[in-house]
């Protein structure tokens, strides 16, 4: 049977640059278009987006809307901002039929979106070129333009693909055109655009139903929540259907609501068929590639990407001497209730028991991936202790390989030697060096992820906050051998109490301190980095004997180097295997594993004995 042509759909996807003005413009495209077709629609439901997503500006899952011109639906789905979830790309990219990229004239094309951009390309779909905000002062739409294709032709674009249709717009002034200097009206060309270029999906409506879920959600009160295209057939609440999934999991539910999506509002549809993207509720469980299907003739449909997990670390319960006096969700049996719960969403992360009740191995897509979690939980409350991220290796020995990552760097003139230099000790070799204007140099990179770790913050320090770095994974690649960790030794307490300016007085020049005057410390909690390559038992709390009332006042006069506070993800760099992060809603400590000194000093006695009767 040859396939039928749903005339009345498109679905694009659109791929921008955080900043580049991806949401004004989808704004603007709702403004014109925004309602759904008559009967379509049966009510709204609430909203939901992740905070902390926006606020990074990452959207881990995509988000879809829809708009309606000239009788057409138009699903627009989000491609994830952050490449790192390659997988999620392209299940999203499969989703539509052709993509809009949309590139600030003054800036140009970005690296961050090469990847998706790539992806596109790959798998055959023909974007649609948008010079966005075209009214900066800056702007250089033209050479924008240039920049564009050269990037496809780097991108090894199909002779079709390179013949891209564009157009000049702004979103904050919502106007789109093929030319400059043509009337500035509406939005309206890059609809039309859409409706002649995007090819419309094939749609066997009459056909079994057939849907694939592309990426999912999870919802308090509509349970799982499945969204994928419809590739053939209907579906509408109340009926039943089957899920069938690869592993051969089967379950026979009951579609309780097919919903749309608006802005950031979810509206409850009458129904869905084939060509549409589709969210479907109803199943007790779910999974990415999970297929929706019909009970009397089942179909079956190719596997699809998933991310493999490129890092891991343990997540154990808080055992700090100081445990529950910050958060609320404290013992392991919240810790593994709510990483559970973040399974049923958060599809890249995997998390496994293990022989300690107390600890769950946690893995995902990148310390960005978890560190996104961690903060969440923070914010919800939560403490927790976190063991140093490891990447996942494939393979053993002369075989064994490890997760790469490409990384583009653009900095000014002076910071190029520091860079190039710290980026080899962490094992980067340089791919391109090239001027990127005003000064500054672009640096491109592949990495292992190992080296990467923690790089982040010290690279915005080392340039004074001037340098721009984007990283993505690359790909599995030859392990080359260890990697130089941490120099120093640390400074960790021996008693319990409030330290004081005498006491830090005397250590900050033997160290750099984590910690001010005045802050309660607990035993075997690091307090510092010491300039030696040994750890260093140390009491900060430790007062001078006071002999008469001037050393009182003199006291009061010490100078203390402000204390170095290490961010999460800092905090995850600095710490070796020994050593645990405390995260809790108010503080970020460091400490040892093994809190007590002598019980330390065994432990590591036992380890080195081990290690000497191995060799
Ligand atoms: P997103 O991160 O891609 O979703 O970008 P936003 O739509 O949030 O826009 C980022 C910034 O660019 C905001 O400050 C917008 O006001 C601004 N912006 C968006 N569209 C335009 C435009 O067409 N012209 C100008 N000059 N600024 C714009």
């Amino acid at each position: 049977m040859a396939a039928k042509f749903r005339d009345d759909v498109r679905n694009i996807a659109i791929i921008a640059h955080v900043d580049h003005g991806k949401t004004t413009l989808v704004d603007g495209l709702l403004d014109l278009a925004g309602a759904f077709r008559r009967g379509e629609v049966l009510v709204e439901c609430a909203l939901d987006s992740n905070p902390l997503e926006r606020e990074r500006g990452i959207t881990i899952l995509a988000k879809c809307t829809a708009i309606t011109w000239k009788g057409v639906r138009i699903n627009i789905v989000d491609t994830p901002g952050h490449a790192d979830f390659a997988g999620e790309v392209e299940r999203v990219l499969r989703m539509v039929d052709s993509v809009v990229l949309l590139v600030d004239a003054a800036e140009g094309p970005m690296p961050q979106t090469r990847f998706v951009t790539r992806k596109a390309l790959e798998l055959g779909l023909r974007p649609i070129v948008v010079i966005n905000k075209v009214d900066r002062k800056d702007a250089d739409p033209n050479k924008a333009h240039e920049d564009v294709f050269n990037l496809f032709v780097a991108l090894e674009a199909e002779e079709e693909q390179l013949d891209f249709p564009m157009l000049f717009a702004s979103g904050r002034e919502k106007w789109a055109t093929y030319r400059l200097e043509d009337e500035r009206v509406d939005l309206g060309p890059l609809l039309d655009e859409v409706l002649r270029h995007v090819p419309p999906p094939p749609g066997e409506v009459d056909a079994p139903l057939a849907m694939q879920v592309a990426t999912l959600d999870y919802d308090d009160y509509l349970g799982y929540i499945a969204v994928g295209r419809v590739q053939t057939g209907k579906l509408a609440p109340g009926e039943r259907i089957l899920l069938a999934r690869p592993d051969g999991h089967r379950e026979e539910f009951r579609v309780t609501k097919i919903l749309g999506f608006q802005g950031l509002r979810r509206f409850e549809l009458a129904g869905g068929a084939a060509g549409e993207v589709v969210a479907v509720t109803g199943m007790s469980d779910l999974k990415v590639g999970d297929i929706l299907t019909s009970i009397e003739s089942p179909a079956s449909l190719p596997a699809m990407v998933i991310d493999e997990p490129t890092i891991a670390m343990n997540f154990m319960a808080n055992t700090s001497p100081f445990v529950g006096q910050e958060g609320s969700y404290v013992t392991s049996r919240h810790l593994r209730e709510r990483l559970w719960r973040e399974l049923r969403s958060n599809v890249a992360l995997r998390v496994e028991a293990t022989d300690s009740a107390d600890t769950f191995r946690v893995s995902g897509r990148g310390e960005l991936h978890l560190g996104v979690l961690i903060e969440t939980m923070r914010r919800e409350g939560f403490e927790l202790m976190i063991s140093p991220p490891r990447v996942i290796f494939h393979g053993e020995g002369a075989s064994r390989t490890e997760p790469y990552e490409e990384v583009v760097i653009d900095v000014d003139e002076q910071y190029v030697g520091p860079v190039i230099e710290e980026m080899g000790r962490r094992g980067g070799r340089m791919e391109q060096m090239l001027p990127a204007g005003l000064g500054r140099t672009r640096l491109e990179y592949v990495v292992p992820a190992r080296g990467l770790i923690g790089y982040r913050s010290e690279f915005l320090s080392a340039t004074r906050g001037t340098g721009v770095m984007h990283r993505c994974f690359r790909e599995y690649g030859t392990y080359i051998g260890p990697i130089k960790g941490r120099q120093n030794g640390v400074l960790v307490v021996m008693e319990e109490g409030v330290s004081n300016a005498y006491a830090l007085f005397n250590l900050q020049d033997r160290a750099s301190l984590f910690i001010g005057n005045g802050e309660r410390v607990y035993v075997g909690q690091i307090v510092g980095l010491n300039a030696r390559d040994s750890d260093m038992l140390v009491n900060p709390n430790k007062t001078k004997k006071l002999t008469n009332i001037r050393t009182h006042a003199h006291d009061e006069m010490l100078r203390l180097t402000p204390p170095w506070r290490p961010t999460l993800e800092q905090a995850m760099a600095f710490i070796n295997d020994d050593e645990l992060v405390e995260v809790t809603p108010k503080s970020i400590r460091l400490r040892k594993r093994i809190l007590d000194a002598s019980a330390r000093k065994r432990a590591e006695m036992a380890e080195n004995k081990a290690t000497a009767l191995e060799e």
